[in-house]
């Protein structure tokens, strides 16, 4: 049997692979194979390494459900042929994607590392290099036969996260993505340590399956000191609407205007799903503790917990796309599929 470890890496686009435009100075994607030749040091670790590059690479600003899709059946047609995958993926996007994939495979038993960088690989200071090269090494790692970390994440700055679980923070710094409400899987320093209690491991894996289908008829509304009734009332009314993030104050609070609550009150009866999570990086929505938030609870809002805003719109498009009954989506958003909210 063949021991050497392998990992497929699939560069779907984003600053890691950008170079600069030496006429007009903006940052462009690049080939593939060149990105490669800038990290020669992979092939010091003696793996397999496999690619496929998405054409034309993109911005990940450009991202969309069909390309999560292409994402994921790419997975699929190489699960029995590699160890390990890494995504080559921009950061601006990136916590939506391996939130939005992390839902889509059920039974993973072998790990899918996104990864990028905020300098591109060809610059001397890049932050890409140490991404990926870390990206691989934990794509690849095993334990008596096992994958040690069987989950969608995302590598970046030392840091290996539930990808679900991430949001980018900054646009500058090489830290770009932290998960307030859930520890590091592993972090990389002279060793890769994994923190094993925190990494979800599959009892009995069967074979791997990707449920596909995104509902795009939702809506991200984010409260603010002085929001519009005929704003919100408009958005709420949009036909066809079937679920709503609301982004709340704190642990959930919106303001109390009866208006507000009665565009609350009419979209659910029409069957719209209002979804509420924090504006907040950390903690919870706790529906119920202040006054502010009891109408909500009372008008039939669903509790997001500790979600982040992109894991609970993911979730909600894809439980949307699935041709689930309301009842049922409302019962899923509720509970963890892998690992993206609290139970
Ligand atoms: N705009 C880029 C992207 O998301 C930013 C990055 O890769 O860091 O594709």
């Amino acid at each position: 049997m063949n021991q050497q470890p392998s990992v497929l890496i699939i560069y779907t686009g984003g600053t890691i692979g950008m170079a600069q435009d030496p006429v007009t100075g903006t940052l462009a994607p690049v080939r593939f194979d060149q990105i490669l030749d800038e990290v020669p040091e992979l092939r010091k670790f003696g793996y397999r390494i496999g690619s496929v590059a998405f054409t034309p690479p993109i911005d990940s600003s450009n991202m969309t459900p069909a390309i999560w899709e292409k994402i994921a059946l790419t997975i699929q047609r190489n699960y029995n042929l590699y160890d390990g995958f890494v995504i080559l993926h921009g950061t601006d996007t990136m916590a939506y994607t391996a939130s939005a994939l992390s839902y889509m495979f059920v039974n993973l038993s072998k790990p899918i590392i996104l990864t990028g960088s905020q300098l591109p690989i060809g610059t001397i200071r890049t932050d890409g290099k140490e991404n990926l090269i870390t990206a691989v090494e934990i794509a690849a790692a095993r334990k008596n036969g096992e994958a040690l970390v069987p989950e969608v994440c995302i590598y970046f700055d030392f840091n290996l996260f539930r990808g679900n679980r991430t949001v980018k923070r900054d646009a500058e710094n090489f830290s770009a993505f932290v998960s307030e409400n859930y520890p590091p899987l592993a972090t990389a320093g002279v060793d890769i340590r994994y923190n094993t209690e925190f990494i979800h491991y599959p009892g009995n894996a069967g074979i791997l399956k990707v449920q596909t289908g995104f509902d795009d008829n939702v809506f991200i509304l984010k409260m603010f000191p002085g929001i519009g009734r005929k704003v919100v009332e408009s958005v709420l009314g949009i036909e066809g609407l079937k679920g709503v993030v609301l982004e709340s104050y704190g642990s959930g609070n919106v303001p109390t205007s009866k208006w507000l609550i009665q565009a609350i009150r009419r979209a659910i009866r029409h069957n719209v799903i209002v979804l509420n999570v924090s504006q907040c990086q950390g903690g919870s929505v706790q529906m119920g503790q202040y006054e502010t938030s009891l109408e909500l609870l009372n008008a039939g809002v669903v509790s997001g917990n500790d979600m982040t805003t992109e894991a609970a719109i993911t979730k909600l498009m894809f439980l949307l796309g699935q041709g689930l009954s309301r009842e049922e989506v409302k019962m899923y958003l509720r509970r963890s599929l892998c690992g993206e909210i609290r139970e």
